[in-house]
């Protein structure tokens, strides 16, 4: 697998005057606000890292994508 990397570069997020910052995430005990972030509101779906239990992860986020995919067609997968 490691010989499939072709290059790396690194990045410094504090070093950057327009972000500064870190992701945010829910409080302590707020997993019932996921939950709730992740339910659609008729015909809206909602995704994102803050909509999935992995806040704060490209993971989280790709999982959302999927789920909220899924809210809409329950057969979606994903291509490649
Ligand atoms: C400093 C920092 C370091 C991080 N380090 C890591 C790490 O090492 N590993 C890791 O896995 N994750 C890391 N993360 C978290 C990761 O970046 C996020 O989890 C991920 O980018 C979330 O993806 P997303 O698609 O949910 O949201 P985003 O990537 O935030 O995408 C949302 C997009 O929506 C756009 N948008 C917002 N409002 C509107 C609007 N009204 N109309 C149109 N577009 C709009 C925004 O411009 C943005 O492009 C880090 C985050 C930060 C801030």
């Amino acid at each position: 697998m490691f010989d499939e990397i072709l290059d790396v570069d690194g990045f410094a997020w504090t070093g950057q005057d327009w972000i500064r910052g870190s992701f945010g995430s829910p409080p302590l005990g707020g997993g019932w606000m996921v939950r709730e972030w992740s339910l659609p509101e008729r015909h809206l779906h909602f995704a994102g890292d803050f909509t999935s239990l992995k806040t704060g992860r490209v993971e989280g986020a790709i999982e959302s994508g999927l789920r909220g995919a899924r809210q809409i067609e329950p057969d979606a997968a994903p291509v490649g």
